[in-house]
């Protein structure tokens, strides 16, 4: 329990019941802030909220937040204004837990946009009842704009190096397919080696791309019905030959007709980095994909196991960060870039889901994706 200052506290009730003096105290903060009715009239708006977006008190006082005001899009540019969709409603109606600042377009007044960090918070009386609602955001257009620089910067490198890669990987399949002529014994393991190596350098450059791409803050996915199962079956069917060419068991358990409003494409890529990673950090033992519907907390659950290196206690927390790897021999002798499970985690997110580790060093991890679906769903679109 927090233990305040009496003393202060003391103080506190002549600021809170003097509009004026808390509202001295609010345009003092560097934040922009604004309160609303219950139905989200403005009925106050701070001097840093009219710095950051344009728009004056005179200009929005007694207006609705909703009336074209601030237009709220999320970084995708959907839009957040409408009641089914505010998030500032739905704290304040929808009893929707306040969650961690959400990072949102706005219309500022000059008609541009600025990208603002938002908080929202119910207001209640003492009665518990609700008489409004509080929004604090902070603009971070420049820092996201930086973001941006480095992921467009890093989506155009990694083109321009993928087409000559892949016109050597065409070339190499040709001469050791010896359509170019024959080969002595000591040519084609150089080259198989010279193979291998361009392989490894693709994987890379996919990485580097899929991280520009999730990185963008246009970063968006298609919503279609999609049977998971099927999209699960397939990944399984890819990944088995190469676990069976390294001596691994593979098993997979796959309830038939799991459901979900998703993307196909992106579903595939989370499952196979998964998938991938099992089998590239296990040496011996089994590799296992298993999915079916928990009807109590109403979501499909995968899992992903594999009886490899593990991954230590204190690696496990940062392990979906950008370019996180586990410092250990283990893990450098496999190469790689540390984008993987990063990319995993924001697809999973964008699905509603969410992602769970268990692992014990040296003795094999699994992965556990939860998602909002349906056991027994119609046909896709
Ligand atoms: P990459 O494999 O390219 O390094 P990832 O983002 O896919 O990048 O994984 C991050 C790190 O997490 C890896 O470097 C590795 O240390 C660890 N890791 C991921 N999956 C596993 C796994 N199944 N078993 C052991 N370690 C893993």
């Amino acid at each position: 329990m927090t233990k305040y200052d009496n003393n202060l506290i003391k103080k506190l009730p002549s600021i809170f019941s003097n509009f004026d003096r808390l509202a001295d105290i609010l345009n003092q903060i560097s934040d922009g802030i604004y309160i609303t009715d219950p139905d989200r009239k403005i009925l106050f708006w701070n001097l840093a909220a009219e710095k950051i977006t344009g728009y004056r008190q005179e200009d929005v006082l007694g207006k609705y937040c909703a009336d074209n005001i601030l237009a709220h899009t999320d970084m995708a540019g959907n839009k957040l204004c409408g009641e089914d969709l505010c998030p500032l409603h739905k704290t304040m109606h929808e009893n929707q837990k306040p969650g961690s600042p959400l990072k949102v377009k706005a219309k500022h007044r000059d008609g541009g946009r600025v990208v603002v960090e938002v908080s929202f918070t119910p207001l209640y009386s003492p009665e518990k009842e609700i008489i409004g609602g509080l929004e604090i955001f902070r603009d971070v257009s420049e820092s996201v704009e930086l973001e941006e620089q480095k992921a467009r910067f890093f989506s155009s490198l990694s083109h321009e190096l993928k087409t000559p890669l892949a016109n050597m990987q065409g070339y190499l399949e040709l001469i050791l397919a010896k359509d170019a002529g024959p080969l002595n014994e000591v040519q084609e393991e150089f080259l198989k080696t010279v193979y291998e190596q361009e392989q490894k350098l693709s994987a890379i450059i996919e990485d580097l791309l899929d991280m520009g791409h999730f990185e963008s803050t246009d970063f968006s996915y298609e919503k279609n019905l999609l049977d998971l199962s099927e999209v699960l079956n397939n990944v399984a069917r890819s990944f088995y030959a190469m676990a069976l060419k390294k001596g691994l068991d593979f098993k997979y358990d796959l309830a038939p007709g799991l459901t979900l409003l998703g993307d196909r494409e992106r579903l595939t890529q989370a499952f196979n980095n998964l998938l991938g990673n099992a089998i590239k950090y296990t040496e011996k033992g089994t590799i296992e994909l298993n999915a079916g519907y928990d009807r109590e907390s109403g979501e499909i659950v995968v899992k992903v196991s594999d009886s490899g290196i593990g991954i230590p206690e204190d690696d496990q927390k940062a392990i979906f960060e950008m370019f996180y790897r586990v410092e250990n021999p283990g893990t450098r002798s496999q190469g790689g870039t540390g984008v993987g499970l990063y990319v995993v985690d924001r697809i999973i997110k964008r699905h509603d889901g969410r992602i769970h580790l268990e692992s014990t060093n040296g003795a094999g991890s699994t992965f556990t994706v939860y998602l909002p679906g349906s056991p027994d769903g119609g046909k896709e679109s």
